[in-house]
This record gives structure tokens, sequence and C-alpha cells, in this order.
């Protein structure tokens, strides 16, 4: 399968040249032309497959260039029981009215992006040992909480890698705080920003495309990469758990094969949910992607005026960080797909937006855009509000991200009528939001440090996760903090 960028098919590469180098050197995304269509005998087959043989599976549909041994291996490391409290990997948990929630937090980091961060650091070595590669990789991560610590706890002490990450200094939570700056191994580095995740992820922006920046490493044998969801290496692996989520409630006799069932998904920089778009291109019966924002709400307000994209707007930093983004980098992908691959459409608008902050999309695919997805958004007094009530009427804990999905999908449903099941992609422990998520319930925690967790597991009754509790204890290793401007600086740390 063949990758081109965004921005100019032209530049066409494999799916492992794709994944070493993150972002295209235009500045575009890597995406692939044509989507696999899974047949009723893929289905099939996939109904007999645990999770982390149908993870290796999906892989092997886009990434041709890898061999079924090599992303089995791969999947048997990433989803290792161990890492994800047992062989459930990402189990689906059905609440009332034919809601059923995708647990994608059982992982080492407790959030979402430990399915695709386990993943890929196995995706990317062998990637570099398949296109030659013999300098160090460098990966940046700018961070809005949850990726930093994922991509820490895949990438610490993997031989031929070095991880910088970079997070907003006053925008993660106290938990996600402590588990970046408390990461163990001798790869790692984690630096706080003075600025809001826009600035950071602007600023690794542009080191990737900076070239004196690209030349001083080369010099040092070093190259750079990203883990954020930019890599094609982080989307892939995520496309398989909503076909997972499919076969599994076919399986359990929830929906019968064929059923159209819709999604729902907390979203920041669009990532999650371009995974649902692709497996919906691949035929698995998706009918509406429902885009939850929190009062971050430029993605409801996009899909709501029919494609206009306008970030000039305020920043709020809300209980739901990992949301709280304004550039939203993986709608780039969607409006290839959507524009039939019309890479010039897509660099135009891309331009517009980094000069001017706006872009509308041509009148012409409008109707792709409402066919596909709904939207809508919820701030942080009605999230907790519905922590509240879910907890209460149906004793399921929420986290606040997932709130913010649950509220929004609430809206959707009773503005529409559409009563179809839904899949809610559940994106994150409680535990790593405990104080919004104890004060929704009514009680507030005052402490700080882990202590919150035991206070929140007294409160619901719920367990806390082992990572999160191991966290007691642990000394702070990284306490540098620089402003958004000297962040080409820091790179000194890497040589
Ligand atoms: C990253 C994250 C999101 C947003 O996902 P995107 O792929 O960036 O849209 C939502 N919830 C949680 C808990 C996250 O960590």
């Amino acid at each position: 399968m063949e990758y081109v960028s965004s921005r100019d098919k032209n530049l066409r590469v494999s799916a492992a040249q794709a994944i070493a180098a993150g972002i295209a050197p235009d500045g575009g995304l890597f995406c692939p032309t044509t989507f696999p269509r899974l047949t009723a005998e893929d289905f099939q087959k996939l109904m007999t497959l645990d999770y982390k043989g149908r993870a290796a599976w999906i892989l092997g549909q886009f990434l041709t260039d890898f061999t079924a041994e090599e992303l089995n291996s791969f999947a048997q490391k990433a989803y290792a029981d161990e890492k994800f409290g047992g062989a459930d990997t990402a189990p689906v948990k059905s609440l009332a009215d034919g809601v059923h929630m995708l647990e994608l937090w059982h992982g080492p980091t407790c959030a979402f992006k430990d399915m695709a961060l386990q993943m890929l650091p196995h995706l990317l070595t062998a990637s570099l040992r398949k296109t030659g590669e013999t300098r160090t990789c460098c990966i940046l991560v700018a961070t809005s909480g949850d990726t930093g610590k994922a991509a820490l706890e895949g990438f610490a002490n993997v031989p031929g890698t070095k991880i910088m990450v970079y997070y907003p200094v006053d925008g993660v939570s106290p938990m996600q705080k402590l588990q970046m700056v408390t990461q163990t191994g001798d790869n790692v580095e984690v630096v706080a920003i003075k600025g809001n995740f826009d600035d950071a992820q602007s600023a690794v922006k542009r080191i990737f495309t900076d070239a004196d920046s690209a030349k001083r490493l080369d010099e040092a044998g070093l190259m750079f990469s990203s883990a954020n969801s930019i890599n094609w290496g982080r989307l892939a692996p995520q496309i398989a758990y909503y076909v997972s989520a499919y076969c599994d409630l076919v399986q359990a006799g929830k929906i019968a094969q064929g059923d159209r069932v819709n999604i729902c998904v907390p979203t920041g920089n669009f990532g999650n949910i371009l995974a649902a778009y692709i497996a919906a291109q691949m035929g698995v019966p998706f009918g509406k992607l429902v885009c939850a924002s929190n009062q971050n709400n430029v993605l409801t307000d996009f899909f709501r005026s029919g494609g206009t994209y306008d970030k000039n707007r305020p920043f709020y930093t809300t209980n739901s960080p990992s949301m709280d983004i304004l550039i939203s980098s993986n709608l780039e992908r969607l409006l290839f797909y959507i524009s039939g691959q019309n890479d010039v459409l897509v660099k135009e608008k891309m331009e517009e937006l980094a000069k001017t902050g706006v872009y509308t999309i041509p009148e012409s695919l409008r109707e792709q855009l409402t066919a596909h997805f709904a939207a809508g958004c919820c701030d942080d007094a009605k999230t907790a509000e519905t922590i509240r009530t879910v907890f209460d009427q149906q004793h399921y804990l929420l986290d606040t991200h997932t709130a913010v999905a649950y509220r929004v999908y609430e809206e959707y449903r009773a503005a529409t009528g559409d009563n179809a099941p839904v899949i809610i992609a559940s994106t994150a422990s409680p535990f790593k939001f405990c104080k919004p998520v104890a004060a929704a319930l009514g009680h507030p925690i005052q402490t700080d440090g882990t202590e919150q967790l035991d206070a929140l597991a007294e409160l619901t009754g719920e367990t806390v996760p082992a990572p999160l509790a191991a966290l007691a204890g642990k000394s702070v290793r990284f306490d540098r903090v620089v402003d958004k401007n000297e962040i080409l600086s820091t790179l000194d740390l890497l040589m």
C-alpha cells in the first residue's frame, strides 16, 4: 500500500518510510491512497481472533511492507496481558439504552493513548530498520497530558531511540504531571512549556520543518520523528479497536452482523475519531460519527457551519485537558479524503489556516461532512452533571473526557431521535482526573498527590488502577520549565 503527503501526491512513500518520518517533508500528513475493504469472510475470521490477533491482522491490511509474523509478534508484546490487566485489551461495557462504552484505558498509563503508543515503538524501530536508517531516532512529542506519558512509557529504554516530551505547564492534571515527571529511563526528557498545548504542538511542528535543527541533529548522528497522531504509526493501531468493538458486540449478541452502530468520540486532535472514520470506510457498518468537544468547540462550529474552521477564539483550560486544543491536526487527513484526495486543495486550506487562522471548505464537500458526522460540545458544568447522573443512575464512573462524549451523545439522540446503538469511546480512567470527578460527585478532594487516588476509591468503591497507585513515593526527575520561544534550545538535551 502506498502513502502520499496530504499536500502533495507526488510525495509517495511506503508505510515504513511514512512511520519513520512521522510527518511529510512539506508539512503534510502521510495518508494511504486506498482503504482495504473488509469482506464477510474477513469479519468471520476476525470474530475468531483475540484482540492481539485482530490488531495484527488489521495493521497488516495497511502496513503491507511488514510481515504477518512481525505484526503478530509486535501485537503480542504491545498488548501483553501483564500490561493491560488481562486478555481483554479493550473491553466493551454495556450501559442502558444501547449505549456501549469502549474502555480504552486498561493499559500502563490509564488512557487510550496506550492502545497506539504501546505498538508504535515496535512499528517505528522496524521501520527504521526497513528504511536502512542508522541514526538514533529522536521522538519529539507535544502533549496535552496523556500522550506524553504514554509515549514515555512506550519508548523508555527502547534501543536506538530518545524521547523528548513537551507539556503545557498549567495545562495538565496533577496526576498527568506526576506520571510524566517521575518517568524512568535513560533516553527520556520531559520539559514544561510556558504556553498552551497549541503552542507546544506548533513549536514541535516548527522544529520538524526547521532545516537548521535537522542539520544539527544529523551531524550528531540523530534524526527526528513524531509520536503524535500526525504519525501514521499512531493512527493505524487505533483503527483496530473500532473493528474489534463491532465484532465484540456481534459476538455478545447485542447486535446482528450488518446492524448500524453510531460512534461518539471525545475529540481533541481528531485522531481517534478519524480512526473510526477509516474503519467505516473499510466497511464496518458505522452510522453517524459524533464528534464531541469541550468548551474549546472549534470542531463543533466546523461541522455545524458546514465546513468553516476558525481557530481565532479564546482558549479555555478545562477539566478535560486532553481536549483543550484549537488546532486539530488530523482534520487535514479528513479533508484529504472527503475531497477525493485533492492535495492542492488541502495545501491551500492549510496555508490559509497557518496565515489567517481560518478556512472554509468548498460547498461541494459539505454533504460529505454531514453524511458522516455530527458534532456537539459540553462545558465543565454539564460534564460534572453527567458524571454525577451516570454514577447515581447506572453506577458507572466516567472520566471528564468520556463524560463530555456521553453528554454530547445524549443531546444528539434527543435532537435527532436516532436510536441506533452507539459505541462511546471511553478514553481515560477517572482516576487520572480525581479532583473534578470527585467534585462532580459532590465530594471535593482537598489532598494533592497520590492521596487523591485513595480518596476517589473510597468515595466510589472503584479500584485504583495499579499503574497510578505505583506512583506513590516516586521521585521527581524533571522540573525544567522553558518559554515557548526557547524550545529550540532544548534540543541540546538530546545531543
Ligand atoms: C488524547 C485524548 C483525547 C483526544 O483524542 P484525539 O485523538 O486527540 O482527538 C480525548 N480524551 C483523552 C482522555 C485523551 O487522552
